[in-house]
């Protein structure tokens, strides 16, 4: 199988050309190197067509089965994980060898979402009657995906919808739909037709899939506009949805830390994929009797950061995804600018692609822009604090509430503070956790329901109650 070339959608089982193709862009160079199919009406009719009538049969294949057919589909993606890597490389920018981590993510995410288990669960076991709760699938899930994690995420949808005996249309973003594709592709004699679907397509392919009445479910990840809009999309119908949004993250960093150690990991944190992670420290706060020390030290990671065409050797910082974004970043930059805030930027970075140097914001205001709005780019505001209680604040002030840090040599303190945080994660000295197990879940304006572990799972079902009486005679 080629990576290179010969994108196809995966629909009822085939590899499906569109009538018409999309460019994708190699953000590194500005340039288009690649085309994808832009989905019809017609191609997402018959992705769903043919989900619906997979889904009669792979809902009664026995569970079991079904998990071994996911734990296969991880052992494909790891065996091509060079190939898909470099492929990441070019639609999405990030260095291959980081690239490659998704790649196996995702492989380890399927794996072991596998072994998850629904059991039936009895609410009441009486003499006359036995009352259990199964967990019964939806039907054909839409799959949405954003570019900032396009394998590792699809993954998350991919995994419990099938495992709980839904059928699923993926949709990765127009902007990195090339690893998705191939992964169709590797899966197309693995699942039963119509059961795993990879549709690409434009900015209209989204909106006619959450309008689409043959959707039971929508899992959506991406930022908190267009969430609210496929919420309002799927509302006409009353589809299931669960919604992973965007995050203005803060991390709390108290002055009894090592301020050599944490730096590293609070800006590995902050800046690891170029700032691209809904989860990265958006928001610095530093107590005052270290701020200049780590503030300084930050800077001077920035200086050193090997910023650059992920695909060349020994970057580990690439562009920004796509223009649209780096226009969002400069534009906020710019803002910074004419506010007259301190701007510490990191090294040089090449003139062709979407790059923008590393940036720490010093200490600007609470109401600067660049500390309200979730920048989703390489420019990080770092503010000082001498009150735990007014930092507590600070962090919460937000319509965002996806995840949290505290840093700390007190753990008890740190967990003290940890449990006043408005947020759906907390980690205590480390930051950008997550397992297969472990709930991810958007407090506030940051998502509706939760992915993951057995929270995750059991957003593709719904609970089903059967009374069951123990005699012929009716039970009253
Ligand atoms: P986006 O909302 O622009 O797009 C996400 C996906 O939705 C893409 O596939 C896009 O094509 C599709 N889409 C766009 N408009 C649509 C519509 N009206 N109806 C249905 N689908 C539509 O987000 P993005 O720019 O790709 O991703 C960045 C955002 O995603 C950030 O805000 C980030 O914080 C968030 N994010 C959240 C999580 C999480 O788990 N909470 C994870 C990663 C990214």
């Amino acid at each position: 199988m080629r990576f290179d070339s010969d994108y196809k959608m995966l629909i009822d089982g085939q590899l499906v050309s569109a009538g018409e193709e999309l460019d994708v862009v190699n953000p590194a160079t500005g340039k288009p190197f690649a085309a994808c199919p832009r989905a019809s009406k017609d191609d997402l009719e018959n992705a769903v067509t043919a989900a619906q009538k997979a889904f009669k049969s792979w809902k009664k294949t026995p569970v079991d089965e079904r998990r071994a057919l996911l734990r296969k589909a991880a052992g494909l993606i790891a065996k091509n994980a060079d190939a898909l890597a470099s492929l990441f490389t070019k639609e999405q920018g990030r260095p291959t060898e980081l690239a490659k981590q998704e790649i196996l993510g995702a492989s380890y995410w399927l794996s072991s979402t596998a072994d998850l288990d629904l059991p039936v669960d009895v609410t009441e076991e009486t003499e006359s009657r036995r009352i259990e709760v199964h967990h019964v699938p939806l039907g054909v899930v839409c799959g949405i995906v954003p570019w900032n994690f396009p394998v590792l995420l699809a993954s998350w949808k991919i995994a419990p919808a099938l495992l709980a005996g839904n059928t699923i249309v993926l949709k990765p973003s127009p902007f990195t739909p090339l690893c998705t594709l191939k992964i169709g592709e590797l899966f197309q004699s693995l699942f039963p037709a119509g059961v795993f679907n990879v549709i690409s397509g434009g900015d209209e392919l989204g909106p006619w899939m959450t309008s689409h009445e043959g959707f039971a479910k929508i899992s959506f990840t991406g930022s908190t506009a267009t969430g609210k809009r496929v919420m309002e999309s799927a509302a006409k119908d009353l589809k299931r949805v669960t919604l992973e949004l965007g995050g203005n993250d803060a991390a709390i960093v108290l002055p009894d830390v090592d301020v050599d150690k944490v730096t590293e990991q609070l800006f590995a944190g902050a800046f690891g994929n170029t700032a691209q992670i809904c989860v990265a420290t958006k928001r610095l706060y530093v107590h005052e009797d270290i701020y200049d020390a780590v503030r300084d030290k930050m800077h001077a990671l920035a200086k050193a950061a090997p910023v650059g065409d992920g695909s060349a050797q020994g970057n580990m910082f690439g562009p920004i995804q796509n223009k649209a974004q780096y226009e969002r970043v400069l534009d906020l930059m710019e803002d910074a600018k004419k506010q007259g805030l301190t701007m510490l930027h990191g090294s040089d970075v090449p003139k062709e692609g979407y790059f923008i140097p590393l940036t720490i914001v010093d200490n600007p205001p609470e109401n600067a822009r660049v500390v309200q709005e979730e920048a989703f780019g390489p420019i990080l505001p770092m503010m000082k604090f001498s009150s735990v209680d007014d930092v507590i604040a600070r962090a919460n002030d937000t319509e965002y509430g996806l995840a949290g840090a505290v840093w700390s040599a007190d753990i008890d303190k740190a967990v003290e503070i940890a449990d006043e945080m408005e947020t759906g994660t907390v980690w205590i000295n480390q930051n950008l956790q997550s397992t297969p197990m472990t709930p991810l879940a958007g407090h506030k304006q940051s998502g509706v329901g939760a992915e993951n572990g057995i929270y995750g799972l059991r957003e593709f079902t719904q609970p089903k109650s059967v009374y069951i009486p123990k005699s012929s005679d009716s039970v009253r």
